[in-house]
Parts: C-alpha cells; structure tokens; sequence
C-alpha cells in the first residue's frame, strides 16, 4: 500500500478515510494482519494493523523488506490522449520504471484531458501492483515551445529521444547506440502526431534524437510502451 508519508521501522501510523477503508473494506484486514506499505522514498516497510474501521486505522510499522530502488533517469513526455488510454499510457510508463511523466501541450492535444490527481492515482495504482517502489513525479504540463526552450538550462546533457513516425531514420538501435549511458527523455506525440512546424523546432535541436517505432503507425499509449522498451534495451536503466 502506498502511504505518503515518511516510515521507519516502530512508527504508529494512523490513516483515515481512503486508505483505511482500503485497508478494511477492501483488503479487509483484520486487526494483527500484516501490509506491505511503501511511499517512494524509504523503501518498504511490514506493518501490522492495530486496529481499523472504515474510517481510522492504526498501524505499527515493522522492519524494513526491501531499501528503496534507484528510480530509472528516464522522463516520459507526452501529449496528453483520450482519458482511458491515457490512464493505460500512465500505468505502464510507472511498470517499466520512469522517473517522471511530464505531460506537454502540442498543437494537436486537447489539455481538457490532463488530470493530475488521476494521473498520479494511476501512477501509484501501477506501483503498488507492480510491487515497485518508485512512483513517478507527475510535473505541471508545459507547452512543447517552452519545453524545448528551458531545455537547455534544466538538462544541458540530457538528450530528448522522440518517436515520429515520419523520421526516416528506420534503424533506432543505432540512432540510440552513441548515447550511450545518457541520461533520456522519451517523448510521443498525441493522436494527431507532431505537427510539421513542431517536427522541425524538434529537428532543429541538438539534443533531440528522432527515432522510428517501425513501419506501422502505433497508437501513442502502444508507441510508449515500443520505445520505452527500445530505450531501456539500448541504454539501460
Ligand atoms: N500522425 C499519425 C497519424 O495522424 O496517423 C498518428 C500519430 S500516433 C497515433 C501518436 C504518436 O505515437 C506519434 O506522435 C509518435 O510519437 C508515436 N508513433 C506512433 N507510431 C510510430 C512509429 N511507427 N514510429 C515512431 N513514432 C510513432
């Protein structure tokens, strides 16, 4: 269960609303049953619960079963798609480990769809099925323009890998190859796609890899999961 707040080994927690009625409704522990908790920072902890209503729960936090993994260095930017896709893209950005999802404003993206409460309900709901202890910081939406532009003075070494399927560099094992160990970003495009004007400012910068998925057009949330996994197995992480 994720709790979003600090743990150590002997704190007494006490959780209400929401996370207790989970804890008693939902999982319905009974008052001695053991949880798994973690928050993202300190790794997971056993807890036992004291005693709970549907209300209130209190906690006893036990030893620590496993230290906090590094989080992966890679940032997920999306344009923000149809709601339910979006909370799939979502889900699975958090299983394959990014370090953040930053949702970004393009010409062919209606921002109506951005909900950041839903976003990081569905980034910690993909954590704790997954049993993976990095929740990824879900970042205030930018536009693609200022993205770019404060790109520079936030990650001068970081290199922005975009999937257009209108690149013609077909091969992406070797467009990502020189990175290297590089720090990344990976960025799809909405359903619409980049527009032309959009293609060419990402073009036009140095730190901006464009690489194809294939020969098909995917859908964005299958386009993420494609090149996160491209990314991962060309430069780890
Ligand atoms: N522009 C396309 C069109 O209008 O048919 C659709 C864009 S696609 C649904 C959404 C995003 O997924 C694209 O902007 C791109 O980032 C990524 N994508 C989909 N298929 C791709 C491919 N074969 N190669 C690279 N990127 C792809």
């Amino acid at each position: 269960l994720f709790i979003d707040q600090p743990l150590a080994t002997g704190d007494q927690l006490k959780l209400e609303k929401a996370p207790s009625n989970y804890l008693v409704n939902v999982l319905r522990l009974n008052e001695g049953d053991e949880v798994i908790l973690f928050n993202g920072q300190d790794g997971a902890f056993r807890a036992t619960l004291v005693n709970g209503s549907k209300k209130a729960a209190q906690l006893e936090v036990a030893e620590q079963t496993s230290a906090q993994t590094p989080p992966s260095q890679i940032d997920y930017i999306f344009a923000p798609i149809k709601t339910a896709r979006l909370d799939f893209m979502v889900q699975k950005a958090t299983e394959m480990g990014v370090n953040a999802l930053r949702p970004v404003q393009t010409q062919h993206t209606q921002m109506s769809r951005i909900n950041y409460d839903r976003m990081r309900a569905n980034a910690v709901e993909a954590a704790e099925q997954c049993e993976i202890l990095n929740v990824p910081t879900v970042h205030e939406a930018q536009t693609l323009e200022k993205l770019i532009a404060n790109w520079a003075e936030t990650d001068p070494e970081r290199k922005l890998i975009f999937a257009d399927e209108e690149t013609d560099v077909t091969d992406a094992a070797k467009a990502l190859k020189p990175l290297g160990q590089s720090k990344v970003a990976v960025l799809i495009g909405p359903e619409g796609g980049f527009s032309e004007a959009e293609r060419e400012l990402l073009r036009a910068q140095s730190f901006c890899v464009p690489i194809s998925l294939g020969p098909r057009i995917l859908r964005a949330d299958t386009a993420a999961i494609v090149a996160l996994t491209l990314v991962q197995s060309n430069i780890g992480d």
